[in-house]
């Protein structure tokens, strides 16, 4: 490696990224704005670190990627200290290059890509998985153990709500559903086996909001004796606000997992999922995956640093600008019955949303993703809602029949029916999850397209 090589490491990872969330910078006088701590972390996500302790890419303008099943090692000596180092806290933070051995074990694109992770979260280190369910399969599985228990949130992804039902309970990890946003409901949840508080906020797909540091506290006073307080811990699934309009760990979260593939990753091409945090966590979730096996390829992990992360910022201003326009839409629409999306005056935790969901520069951020109600009747809205859709996607040109979310595109879908298929049909009633829902996740097309495509399709119900 060449002289200019300087560790970064985690703890200086972390210094960078408080920093920059707080923009201590502001009042700096022009001339004393080199240090890089000093930037926004919006141009952070598109300059990177080019001192990565992961590889000196110094000299590229855009990283390079790496392909390497296996690595050189020089030597038994050398390829045995990499065996000690691997996933050691104490090598982690000296700070060397680190001894590449296997690529499931670790990997310099990924760990690029993981250092870029962390300081977008605010958080100390982050461990990349090769889709959002491996990551979320991770933090749980890293943090519980047979007999423990987890208290979640009614309403979740549905793949989420299946490995709580279907797989965790195999292996002695039961899960106790409640309502996050009533304090009665969640507390009479937890007992002296819970381990992890998990959910999303927003949910998907209502866009219930959770107020995370509410929970922290609700946690934080949960009785000694009935509850083993000092060993219970939040997991915020943020894949719906994207760390550029929330960021859990700031307000109490002890980890938060994302699907990589949503807006972090924003085109649509790659899969891929994460798992953010304090330190003490990188050397589990490392040791997990290595025997597991879902690492995320170094391929994925490049797309995501050099085209995902770096237009997140920019992706997202503008995303919830159209978002903000089509749900003002919908909103007025006499064929719509209801319309979820935070940065609307009318819903109904809009000034938690306002409080909770802000940009790095403190603006309020209500994301990208709209989900609504056709009037009518059960079976009448659902009949509807299918005609719409079908409309849509014989017809329009700018918005997608498809799952998946936080791309370029616009997507719509019904998650009644696909990707909330796993929740049993009561609980989705109950949850206010109709079977006539419709979600929509705002892409980068001119809104005005938008808008058109949606209304033009509505006259069609
Ligand atoms: C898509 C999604 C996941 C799962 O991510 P994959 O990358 O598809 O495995 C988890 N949580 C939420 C909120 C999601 O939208």
């Amino acid at each position: 490696m060449s002289g200019k090589f300087h560790s970064i490491g985690p703890k200086a990872t972390r210094a960078l990224g408080s920093d920059l969330l707080t923009n201590k910078d502001s009042n700096m006088k022009k001339e004393h704005r080199t240090a890089k701590a000093s930037y926004r972390l919006r141009t952070h996500l598109i300059h990177g670190n080019h001192e990565s302790k992961h590889w000196d890419f110094d000299h590229h303008l855009v990283p390079p990627i790496s392909a390497s099943a296996a690595y050189r090692l020089g030597s038994v000596h050398r390829g045995a200290q990499g065996f000690v180092e691997f996933a050691s806290d104490e090598a982690d933070v000296k700070g060397h290059v680190p001894i590449y051995i296997y690529d499931r074990l670790d990997e310099p694109t990924r760990g690029m890509l993981e250092e870029h992770l962390a300081y977008a979260e605010g958080g100390e280190t982050a461990v990349t998985f090769a889709t959002g369910m491996a990551a979320i399969s991770a933090a749980l599985a890293i943090t519980n153990k047979a007999g423990t228990e987890i208290v979640a949130h009614h309403t979740l992804y549905g793949c989420t709500y299946s490995l709580l039902t279907n797989w965790l309970p195999r292996f002695g990890i039961t899960t106790r559903f409640a309502d996050l946003r009533d304090e009665r409901s969640f507390k009479a949840a937890l007992t002296n086996r819970t381990r992890v508080v998990y959910f999303e906020t927003p949910v998907n797909p209502t866009l219930d909001l959770i107020d995370i540091a509410l929970v922290r506290r609700w946690m934080d006073e949960a009785k000694p004796g009935k509850v083993d307080k000092d060993r219970l811990l939040m997991i915020v699934d943020n894949t719906f606000a994207t760390p550029y309009c929330q960021r859990p760990l700031a307000l109490g979260a002890d980890l938060v997992v994302h699907s990589l593939t949503k807006d972090i990753g924003g085109f649509g091409t790659d899969m891929g999922g994460a798992v953010i945090g304090p330190l003490k966590y990188h050397a589990p979730l490392l040791m997990y995956r290595k025997d597991f096996g879902g690492v995320l390829s170094s391929k994925s992990a490049w797309s995501i640093l050099v085209y995902g992360l770096p237009t997140l910022a920019t992706r997202m201003v503008n995303q919830q600008k159209s978002a903000t326009r089509v749900a003002q839409f919908l909103e007025r629409h006499p064929g719509v019955a209801s319309v979820h999306y935070p940065g609307l005056e009318t819903f109904p935790q809009h000034q938690l949303a306002r409080r909770q969901m802000t940009s790095y520069d403190g603006k309020f951020a209500p994301g990208s993703m709209v989900y609504f109600v056709l009037k009518g009747e059960e079976k009448a809205a659902t009949e509807a809602a299918d005609r719409f859709m079908d409309y849509i996607a014989n017809h329009a040109y700018s918005v997608t029949l498809a799952v998946s979310l936080g791309q370029i595109r616009t997507l719509i879908e019904e998650p009644y029916s696909m990707t909330h298929s796993a929740l049993p049909a009561e609980l989705k009633h109950a949850r206010g999850l109709e079977p006539g829902g419709i979600r929509l996740s705002i892409g980068l097309e001119d809104w005005h397209d938008i808008i058109n495509d949606l209304e033009i399709a509505l006259e069609q119900v």
